[in-house]
């Protein structure tokens, strides 16, 4: 069949009923499954027939949701984990172990950057972090003979950074490393890193995937454009015989399209069992059959806010990607020019009291931990998610201490404004 449209791929992606069977995707709620004898059960061991064995690997609740998601990024194979977190952490552990070394875009989500500053670093895998900004020169020097990825979000949280991607393609090309990108602010709806040339995706689907602050999950999808074997000595893990999976050769057996996710569930979900439970993955389901329809007023609600907020005189500073005149407008226009995300970052004048003044006084937006909702929330991140930063690496990350992360919902834009203009008023 044709390659459909992007809006018939979140509704109908990933499942075709066939002739009498239902015609929403079952919620396969086993740990297990049946096999008549045992050998049928051991060629699943050994990786050489396709088949679900136990939950803690692959389901086909979950692998039906990958698939959709795999479809609406435009890739070649992908997985659910159980949270973005898991998915960001087996993209790099995937491909990169003690000894090994990482440039990061240092403009990343707060629990992403301590993922990897601290609890990686503990497993032997160095980070260089450096603004998303730098020039191509800086971004040439940061890697070294050991590096093994370059990572990005397409729109950063909270900073609202937009990814140059020709520049970090270009990068990651040049040194024989895959770029992985968090396109969890975009969305495929609004941008699809792989057709700028990136190799990996990861996804909270906690967020716009969801959409309903229903479900923590995440998603791995690989874009199968990387050639493993052309960097043979790089990715042994791909690239030379599996000694725990009776020695397949991932990058032969499966190819560049099958390898990454292949050996991430082979290996990682194994060991880890960072799964997403077959009832998220329904729920998370229902959320993408909606996802271009919101998408849309997220984008279109986030542009009055930014518009609202840059004419206040209670108001610093904005940063709305898509506004005219901000700094990463041009990037924006460039790889989103469907619109960025729901999400505004602004400083009120006053700084943290009066923040914290504004934010309280709100009453359609609510202080949550959480973004990329239908539902209209707040957050001070560098007393919340980002506490455990210091000042330095708030400043790199683009989290000034003021600065409130706004996530607009897909509510009434008008009753939106109406609300910041009123507690504005006990600011
Ligand atoms: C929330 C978020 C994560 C972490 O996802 P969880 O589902 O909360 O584990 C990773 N990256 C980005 C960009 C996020 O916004």
């Amino acid at each position: 069949m044709k390659k459909t449209g992007i809006e018939t791929t979140c509704v109908q992606g990933g499942y075709t009923a066939a002739n009498g069977e239902p015609r929403q995707f079952p919620i396969v709620q086993s740990t297990t499954f049946r096999y008549e004898t045992g050998e049928a059960m051991s060629k699943l061991f050994d990786l050489e027939a396709n088949g679900y064995f136990y939950s803690r690997l692959q389901n086909p609740t979950c692998d039906t949701v990958a698939k959709k998601i795999c479809e609406l990024e435009g890739g070649s194979a992908a997985m659910l984990t159980s949270s973005g977190q898991a998915a960001n952490f087996f993209s790099i552990f995937n491909i990169a172990s003690a000894g090994d070394h990482v440039v990061c875009s240092s403009a990343i989500y707060g629990g992403t950057f301590n993922l990897f500053s601290v609890t990686m670093k503990k497993m032997g895998i160095d980070f260089t972090f450096l603004t998303p900004d730098c020039t191509a020169e800086e971004l040439d020097t940061a890697f070294r003979p050991n590096t093994k990825a370059l990572f990005g979000e397409t729109i950063s949280n909270p900073s609202l950074k937009v990814l140059d991607f020709e520049k970090f393609v270009a990068a990651a090309n040049k040194h024989g490393v895959p770029l992985i990108v968090d396109n969890t602010f975009a969305t495929p709806v609004n941008c699809r890193p792989f057709e700028h040339g990136a190799h990996i995706v990861t996804h909270s689907t906690t967020k716009y995937l969801d959409g309903h602050g229903s479900a923590v999950g995440g998603c791995i999808v690989d874009s199968g454009t990387f050639d493993w074997m052309a960097h043979k000595d790089k990715y042994p893990g791909l690239c030379t015989p599996d000694e725990s999976y009776h020695g397949v050769t991932y990058a032969e057996r499966f190819g560049n399209e099958g390898a990454f996710i292949t050996k991430a569930t082979a290996q990682l979900m194994r060991d880890f069992g960072s799964i997403q439970s077959p009832m998220n993955a329904y729920i998370l389901n229902l959320g993408l059959e909606s996802l271009h329809v919101r998408m849309p007023r997220h984008c279109e609600n986030g542009l009055a806010v930014a518009t609202y907020l840059k004419n206040h005189e209670k108001i610093a500073w904005v940063r709305y990607p898509s506004l005219e005149g901000d700094e990463d407008f041009a990037l924006a226009e460039k790889y989103l020019p469907n619109g960025s995300c729901g999400v505004v970052s602004f400083g009120v004048r006053g700084g943290r009291a009066a923040a914290e003044k504004f934010m309280s006084a709100l009453r359609l937006a609510s202080i949550e931990t959480h973004v990329a909702d239908a539902r209209t929330c707040c957050l001070h991140p560098a007393s919340t998610t980002h506490r455990q930063m210091n000042d330095e690496e708030l400043e790199a990350a683009g989290v000034s201490a003021d600065l409130i992360r706004y996530s607009c919902g897909i509510e009434n834009k008008d009753d939106l404004i109406a609300d910041i203009a009123a507690a504005l008023e006990t600011v």
